[in-house]
């Protein structure tokens, strides 16, 4: 990083827990390589400090992302909302234009790019199997959906939340399941794990892929050092999968273009990222 000057144009991780999170890694390395004067931290923060933060650092030239539990809080505080916030109710991205604070979910864009480098392609015409119902999950619905997917099964623990977010976004091409029994002997050409389970080592699988009859590939949004156990066992099934890291420095590279007005090197992302997931 160069001199931190009275110019510096500071960018925040707001949420709670955001000890764990990879953003400053990126942001800072991304920010380094393109000579930017601005620097990226994790703040932990409260609802209402969270509030306060994106106020002060937008009207101060700078802005940020929020992470859990606060991006559907986030999405109410902007003046301006991007259509990807209007239609999750969520925003992970914040910054200042004319006098204004606006808002973007760029896990929906970042979760579009990532899916599609996986495939080679859109996911036109698949039957996908979705994993839970909070922000990454809403955010990845928007995703397929736009993408053309043909239908999309969700399964969530909290049936409700899912029926919720089916409303909300999904309109015809989504079906709400009530327990995990009904994807029992069920082929699925994709297989999306937008729940929190495999952040922490003795998390449970969120699904034992063994009981569907196909899985044509993995996606888990879930990103750790190494790979996720969910990834793992597609692997070991010999399903193609690929864990959230992609779709990190994608969901990233985006915000980065909204705070300084051009893209970063997703090169440079990637590789501190590796770095600091080998550390
Ligand atoms: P969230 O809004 O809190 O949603 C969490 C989801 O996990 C809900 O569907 C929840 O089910 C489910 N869940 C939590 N504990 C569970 C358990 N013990 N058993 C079954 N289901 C459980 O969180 P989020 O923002 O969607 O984030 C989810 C994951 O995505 C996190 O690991 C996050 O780091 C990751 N993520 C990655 C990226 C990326 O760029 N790679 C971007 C965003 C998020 P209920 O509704 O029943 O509580």
């Amino acid at each position: 990083m160069s001199e931190v000057t009275s110019r510096t144009r500071v960018f925040a991780l707001l949420g709670d827990p955001v000890s764990h999170s990879l953003s400053p890694t990126i942001q800072n390395a991304a920010m380094a390589d393109m000579e930017m004067d601005g620097v990226y931290v994790a703040l932990r923060a409260g609802t209402e400090e969270m509030v306060g933060f994106i106020r002060g650092l937008a009207r101060s030239g700078g802005g940020g992302n929020i992470t859990l539990p606060h991006k559907e809080k986030a999405a109410t505080v902007l003046d301006v909302s991007s259509p990807a916030v209007k239609r999750t109710g969520a925003c992970n991205t914040f910054w200042e234009a004319d006098g204004k604070i606006n808002g973007d979910n760029t896990d929906v864009a970042g979760f579009a790019r990532a899916l599609e480098a996986f495939l080679g392609g859109p996911p036109e015409g698949l039957s996908v199997l979705v994993l839970g119902a909070g922000g990454a999950a809403r955010a990845g619905l928007v995703a397929l959906i736009d993408g053309g997917v043909e239908e999309v099964h969700l399964l969530n623990r909290s049936r409700d939340r899912a029926r919720v977010v089916a409303r909300r976004i999904g309109g015809a091409k989504v079906r709400v399941l009530d327990s995990a029994r009904e994807v029992d002997g069920k082929a699925f050409d994709l297989v999306v794990n937008a729940t929190r389970l495999g952040l922490q080592p003795d998390d449970p699988l969120p699904l034992d892929l063994r009981r569907l009859a196909r899985a044509g590939g993995v996606v888990d949004v879930v990103c750790r050092a190494g790979s996720t156990p969910f990834v793992d066992l597609a692997r070991t099934l010999g399903i193609r999968a690929t864990d959230g890291s992609e779709m990190l420095v994608q969901q990233g590279a985006v915000a980065f273009e909204r705070w300084w007005g051009r893209g970063p090197s997703l090169r440079v992302m990637r590789a501190a990222l590796e770095r600091r997931l080998r550390r």
